[in-house]
C-alpha cells in the first residue's frame, strides 16, 4: 500500500526549478504595497540577478501562474492573495549607469533614484520620476507621468523577457506607449531601460526637483497608505473633478476613504481591506456615472483574488 505522503501532489513550491535566488512560500504582501492590504502571495520569488530570473522563466512550468510586482505604489492586491508565483525583482536588477545623456537602469531601480542620478549627471527632463514611487519597471508598464512629462518622453529602448524566458530588446514603436499604458503583453517583464536626458545645470534640476517635492506635498495624500491616481482621466477630464461634483470626496467604507486632500485617491485609514477600498471604488464609479454618465476606467491595478471568490483582473476596465 503507498503510503499518504507518496500520493499527494507535489506543492507549488516543489514543481518550481532550482534558483539562485529566494523562494518563500505564502509570502505577506500587505506589508510591501504602499495600500498596506491584501492576501499573501501562493510563492514568492526574488530573483538574484538577471541571469537567475531567465533561467527561473525558462524552465518553470508552463501552467503556473505568474504575476510581477516592482513596489506595489499602483496596486491593490485583492485579500485573497495572488495564486502562483509573485516575482520580486530587488537589488539584482536595480543598477542605474550613465553614459552620455543614456542612463541605463535596471527594471527595480527606484524612479527617484534615477532621477537623483540624472541630477548628479547634470541631465535634465527626468526630474518627473523624482515625484512617482515607484520602481523603474512599474513606470515602464503605466507609462507614468507626471508634471506633463512621461516615460514616453525619455524611453529610448527597454528589455524585456517573455513568458518562454526568450529576451526581447523593444524600441518605442514596439512599446507603443499611450497614456498610463503600454502595449507589451502583460505577461512579460521588463529587465532594464535605455533613458534619454538632455545637458542641463545641475543647480536648476535640482530646484526643479524640489519644486516638484513640494508640490506633492501639497496635493497628494503622500504620507498615508495609499495607491495613487485611481481612476485614469477620461479624455478631455479630470477624474479628481468628476469625483469631487458627484459629491464623493470623503466617502467611506470600512477602513477606506476617499482622499479630502486629492479625491482620485483612496486611502487605507488603518483598518481597510482590499475589498472595502475595491467596494469604495466601485461605489464612487456608480455614483460618477449617475452624476455625469462618464464610466471611470481604474487605473490601479487589482490583482489576485478576492476572500468571496475566483475573481482575477490585473487589467484596467472594471465590469
Ligand atoms: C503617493 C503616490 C503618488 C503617485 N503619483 C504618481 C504620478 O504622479 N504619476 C504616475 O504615473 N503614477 C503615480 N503613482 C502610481 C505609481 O507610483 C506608478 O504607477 C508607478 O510607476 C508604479 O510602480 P510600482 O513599482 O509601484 O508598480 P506596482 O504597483 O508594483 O505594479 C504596477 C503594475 O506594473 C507591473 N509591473 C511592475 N514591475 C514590472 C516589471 N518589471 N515588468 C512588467 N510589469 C511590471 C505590475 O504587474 C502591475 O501591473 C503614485 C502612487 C502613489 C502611491
Amino acid at each position: 500500500m503507498m503510503m499518504a505522503a507518496e500520493m499527494r501532489s507535489p506543492t507549488l513550491l516543489e514543481r518550481l526549478p532550482a534558483v539562485r535566488g529566494r523562494y518563500t512560500e505564502n509570502a505577506a504582501l500587505d506589508r510591501i504595497t504602499w495600500f498596506k492590504v491584501g492576501g499573501p502571495a501562493e510563492v514568492m520569488f526574488r530573483p538574484a540577478d538577471e541571469e537567475d530570473l531567465i533561467q527561473f522563466m525558462t524552465e518553470k512550468p508552463a501552467d503556473v501562474p505568474l504575476t510581477v510586482i516592482g513596489v506595489g505604489s499602483n496596486s491593490l492586491i485583492r485579500d485573497g492573495g495572488i495564486p502562483g508565483v509573485v516575482v520580486r525583482l530587488g537589488r539584482g536588477l536595480a543598477g542605474i549607469t550613465v553614459d552620455g545623456t543614456e542612463i541605463t537602469a535596471g527594471a527595480s531601480a527606484l524612479d527617484v533614484n534615477v532621477a537623483i542620478t540624472a541630477r548628479a549627471a547634470g541631465l535634465a527632463g527626468l526630474e518627473f520620476l523624482s515625484g512617482i514611487p515607484g520602481t523603474l519597471g512599474g513606470a515602464l508598464r503605466m507609462n507614468a507621468g507626471a508634471f506633463d512629462a512621461e516615460m514616453k518622453d525619455v524611453t529610448l529602448s527597454a528589455r524585456a523577457l517573455d513568458d518562454s524566458g526568450r529576451v526581447h530588446d523593444l524600441s518605442p514603436a514596439e512599446l507603443g506607449f499611450s497614456y498610463r499604458h503600454c502595449d507589451v503583453a502583460e505577461d512579460w517583464i521588463f529587465l532594464s531601460a535605455r533613458l534619454g536626458g538632455t545637458p542641463g545645470d545641475t543647480a536648476e534640476i535640482a530646484r526643479r526637483m524640489a519644486r516638484i517635492r513640494a508640490q506633492r506635498e501639497t496635493s497628494q495624500p503622500v504620507r498615508t497608505a495609499t495607491g495613487g491616481s485611481t481612476f485614469a482621466n477620461p479624455p478631455g477630464r479630470k477624474a479628481w473633478r468628476l469625483i469631487d461634483q458627484a459629491g464623493c470626496r470623503g466617502l467611506n467604507r470600512g477602513g477606506a476613504m476617499v482622499s479630502e486632500k486629492h479625491c482620485n485617491f483612496l486611502i487605507n485609514t488603518g483598518n481597510a481591506t482590499a475589498a472595502d477600498l475595491e467596494g469604495l471604488g466601485e461605489e464612487v464609479r456608480r455614483r460618477v456615472f449617475e452624476h455625469s454618465g462618464v464610466a471611470l476606467e481604474w487605473e490601479i491595478r487589482r490583482l489576485g483574488v478576492s476572500v468571496g471568490g475566483p475573481l482575477r483582473d490585473s487589467g484596467r476596465t472594471s465590469s
